[in-house]
């Protein structure tokens, strides 16, 4: 990656990490402002995904979030929990509890995606 996708990737982690929550594309668009363009931040969001940064959620609205992952590396990923999505204010976030699924043998989870919806703490 050339050095300004460096300079967008420490910009977009930062996000990403202050959230505590997960965000869309277009919150972190909204966020950066010109800092970054669309298809760098697309670009930057795929290369986490591979290297065990982030991982991806998919809501009940249908919108793609993202969110730091805890325990994953390029070579081990771990998504064995639920999310969240308020109704009211939009925030999706990652719930602690781990969730297993059992699975057919020789079978190999990569992603998870669990969405629970309703109203969080603050609404
Ligand atoms: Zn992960
Ligand atoms: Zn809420
Ligand atoms: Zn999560």
């Amino acid at each position: 990656m050339t050095k300004r996708n460096t300079k967008a990737k420490q910009l977009i982690l930062n996000l990403l990490k202050a959230a505590k929550s997960a965000l869309s594309q277009d919150i972190l668009q909204a966020q950066l402002g010109d800092a970054v363009d669309r298809v760098t931040i697309y670009r930057v969001l795929n290369s986490f995904l591979e290297d065990g940064v982030v991982h991806k959620i998919v809501g009940d609205d249908g919108k793609q979030y993202f969110a730091c992952c805890k325990n994953c590396s390029d070579k081990k990923y771990q998504h064995n929990h639920f999310h969240f999505r308020c109704i009211s204010c939009g925030k999706i976030e990652c719930l602690p509890n781990e969730v297993e699924v059992k699975l057919p043998k020789a079978y190999r989870t990569l992603n998870f995606n669990g969405v629970v919806s309703g109203y969080c703490s603050n609404c």
